[in-house]
């Protein structure tokens, strides 16, 4: 099959909504892994994403004439709502029988995902459902002006999504991507049940894991099991092995934990090294967190304070 994709927008003065994020930035995030996933599946793509336009008018007109001279077989628009900050969900719109076919497929992968079917809808007034020759969709994935459907937007998923409901066929998303506040939750859970020897230090420990994983979206959590931003030291092959990563201040070796439970065990025994000989005596959060940075656990000096503002947040999680 040869699908024709349209990034919505992207095409200044032809330019998206604005909310929590933008709609250009995310049609593109969306439109170019479902053109990537269709791609996987051996399916052939036309980028009907116009680069320059002269006007909106002019923007719409391109994305179909791209189509339509290509001859693809089915027409797709990415496009993202906004509303009042209120409303959320999913809304596929369509003109043909073969459209809303097509649209009826993809909402309810889309709606799989845990987004608000709002239904397939007409589209005869919509320039290009009117003006390609194919069977052709546009998608309001969701809304970017609401925090339900931000928080829960995923741009692997919601492209795999798009891609099922259009082929039928899955593709590989990348490794525990839709689980990521799944795994966040998993790792607080098994920090509440952790039996450590300090636990009035707990709030400390995930006050530190929200500030070094980005509250579990980074990758060294995601994939290594890390969410303390631990580097690699001989001490701790007991219970890590070593793995080169990438973080804001360039390539380094970090801690691989197999288990989150491993992870909260490690933290103790990279504290229970040399440097930071005497932190038992601490037994507020507070000053504990200013002992160890003191002993050198990180260089920005503000970091203490850092993590002492994320307490509060960090005693609620655990309660
Ligand atoms: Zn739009």
């Amino acid at each position: 099959m040869k699908y024709g994709i349209d990034c919505g927008h992207n095409a200044t003065p032809d330019t998206g909504a604005v909310g929590i994020k933008q709609e250009d930035v995310l049609t593109l995030a969306v439109g170019s892994r479902v053109m990537a996933g269709l791609r996987s599946l051996g399916h052939e793509v036309v980028n009907c994403t116009p680069t320059k336009a002269s006007s909106v008018g002019d923007s719409l007109r391109q994305r179909c004439q791209i189509a339509n001279s290509e001859k693809v077989d089915v027409f797709v628009s990415i496009h993202f709502n906004a509303f009042n900050c209120k409303a959320y969900g999913t809304e596929v719109y369509a003109m043909s029988n073969s459209g809303k076919t097509l649209a009826k497929n993809v909402i309810n992968e889309i709606c799989s995902l845990g987004f608000f079917n709002r239904g397939v809808k007409d589209g005869s007034h919509l320039y290009v459902l009117k003006n390609t020759c194919m069977p052709a969709i546009l998608v309001e994935c969701c809304f970017v002006d609401s925090a339900t459907d931000m928080n829960l937007l995923n741009a692997d998923t919601m492209a795999a999504a798009i891609v099922k409901g259009l082929t039928g066929q899955c593709v590989a998303t990348p490794a525990k991507s839709p689980d990521r506040a799944a795994k966040w939750q998993e790792f607080i859970d098994v920090l509440k049940a952790a039996n450590i020897a300090y636990p009035q230090l707990k709030p400390a420990q995930l006050a530190q894991a929200i500030l070094e994983s980005g509250r579990g979206t980074s990758e060294l959590f995601l994939e290594h099991n890390n969410p303390y931003g631990l580097k690699w030291r001989r001490e701790m092959s007991e219970i890590a092995q070593n793995v080169s990563y990438k973080a804001h201040d360039g390539v380094d070796d970090y801690c691989k934990f197999q288990t989150l439970e491993d992870a909260v065990k490690g933290y103790w025994l990279f504290i229970g090294r040399k440097p930071y000989q005497g932190w038992e005596q601490y037994s507020s959060p507070e000053d504990y967190l200013k002992f160890i940075v003191g002993c050198g656990y990180c260089p920005d000096k503000a970091y203490a304070n850092k993590v002492i503002s994320i307490l509060p947040e960090a005693r609620k999680l655990l309660h």
